[in-house]
């Protein structure tokens, strides 16, 4: 606004000033005129002066022409009302200027006291000069550019204030939402500690009662009750079976939710894998002969190394035997296969450059079956719990669906990694990776080599 009335002082050489209703000058352009200061040196003039100034500020301006005041000095004043939107704001004026009609000082001004009247006529040609008609055009253009600049101001402002508004809205929701979220995980935490407790304590209650069962149906089958009869035999040992079933799915949504709750002790050390391939194969071993499916290991001598927990590596490979065995006919093989292989670290989301990633030593295992593999589409899925690819077949094979989901997590938590692959003609290869122990450790030696036949 300052800018404004200093180029219409520029332009039309008028003095403006813009006042708000209160009365407080919002923007001034103004220089004091010679004359008007030579007048506020005396007394007498300094009191003229204010009363001429406290009148131009009282001056009544009812309509948008404005309203005109005159000085003692022969110079006018134009006052304008600034208008917004239906109500007065403030006030813009014009002046002290001098219509043509004054030509020589008059004798109000050299009325007062103290008036030299030559350094009068001096100062006088000095004043703004306007005609009325002028001032008026002046003022009217004023007004014009004031409105414009109210009215984008104030839609900056209102903008402004939508869009403060706006943000406030946004982050109430959002706090809103965060708190809702905190409360939801705190509760779900607490959701899932009771699951974990739930099942630990049902998985005990059902345990000591199964571990009667299946040990009463031993002494029955073993005769410490008498001698059964054919069909007696056959029930017991139905008994003792699904006991078994019933036991192993127990212990397996024990060490689900155990490894969904983080809760698993890992005993870490140097394992050798092709010793822990040739175990896991020796406990699957005799269901394989006696389904007539063959079972081999081959590992090489110098594999390196893995640093886990061998008891839970063991039951990664006796699950994936377990499976390949039950999917594969009779006739059919299933090879475990170890050997050492490079990644390259994942630096996918590290600056720097990626041909310079270093190589991580890795030890892979494939479970190879001959049996009725897996469709792709599936193979991601059956790793999720309780999934399995056709429930009629599983029944067919018993299971509960946990097997692979156990495994995962078990490789995961050795930094591995278990991925499905398919086997020609017909079959699956489940294949497992595993970070090399630490480069200094050395190489497991003996090369395992067995067969099951
Ligand atoms: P379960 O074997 O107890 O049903 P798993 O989690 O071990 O549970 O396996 C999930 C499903 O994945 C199985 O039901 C089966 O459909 C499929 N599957 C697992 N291993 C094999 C395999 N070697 N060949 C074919 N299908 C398999």
């Amino acid at each position: 606004m300052r800018g404004m009335v200093g180029s219409i002082e520029q332009v039309f050489g008028m003095p403006v000033r813009i006042v708000s209703n209160s009365g407080v000058s919002l923007a001034s352009s103004s220089r004091e005129a010679p004359l008007c200061a030579m007048i506020n040196e005396e007394p007498a003039g300094r009191r003229a002066c204010g009363a001429i100034v406290s009148e131009v500020k009282r001056l009544r301006v009812t309509s948008s022409e404005g309203a005109t005041h005159g000085c003692f000095t022969g110079a006018r004043y134009r006052v304008v009302p600034i208008e917004y939107e239906g109500g007065t704001i403030g006030r813009a004026i014009l002046g002290p200027y001098l219509p043509p009609s004054v030509e020589s000082v008059p004798d109000t001004l050299l009325a007062i006291e103290g008036i030299d009247p030559a350094r009068a006529a001096e100062l006088l040609p000095h004043m703004a000069r306007a005609t009325e008609a002028t001032a008026e055009i002046v003022s009217k253009h004023l007004v014009a550019v004031l409105d414009v600049i109210l009215w984008s101001g104030h839609k900056a402002l209102l903008t402004s204030k939508m869009h403060i508004a706006s943000i406030r809205e946004s982050y109430r929701e959002l706090s809103e939402k965060n708190a809702a979220l905190e409360q939801a995980y705190e509760r779900q935490q607490e959701l899932d500690k009771l699951k974990s407790n739930f099942l630990a304590t049902i998985s005990h209650e059902l345990r000591t009662p199964l571990t009667s069962i299946l040990g009463y149906s031993e002494m029955l089958v073993g005769g410490i009750a008498g001698e059964l009869t054919g069909p007696q035999l056959d029930f017991v040992q139905i008994i003792q079976a699904k006991s078994d079933q019933l036991l192993k799915l127990i212990m397996s949504l024990l060490d689900l939710s155990k490894l969904e709750s983080g809760t698993v002790m890992m005993r870490r050390s140097d394992v050798a894998i092709g010793v822990v391939l040739a175990e896991a194969a020796s406990t699957v071993a005799p269901v394989a002969t006696k389904k007539g499916v063959t079972l081999t290991v081959d590992a090489p001598g110098d594999l390196p190394l893995v640093l886990g927990d061998p008891e839970r590596l063991r039951q990664v490979f006796v699950n994936l035997g377990e499976n390949a065995i039950k999917f594969t006919p009779p006739g059919g093989t299933v090879q475990m296969v170890a050997r050492q292989m490079a990644t390259e670290a994942d630096v996918s989301d590290e600056p720097g450059m990626v041909l310079l990633a270093p190589l991580r030593q890795m030890v892979e295992v494939r479970v190879a079956d001959t049996g009725i593999g897996i469709p792709e589409a599936e193979r991601d899925k059956v790793f999720d719990p309780f999934y399995q690819v056709d429930q009629s077949s599983t029944r067919e094979h018993g299971g509960t669906g946990l097997g692979l989901s156990i495994v995962k997590r078990l490789v995961e938590a050795h930094h591995g990694t278990v991925h499905i692959e398919g086997h020609e003609p017909t079959g699956a290869v489940f294949v497992v990776r595993l970070p090399a122990s630490r480069p200094s450790a050395p190489p497991s030696k003996a090369a395992i080599s067995v067969r099951f036949a």
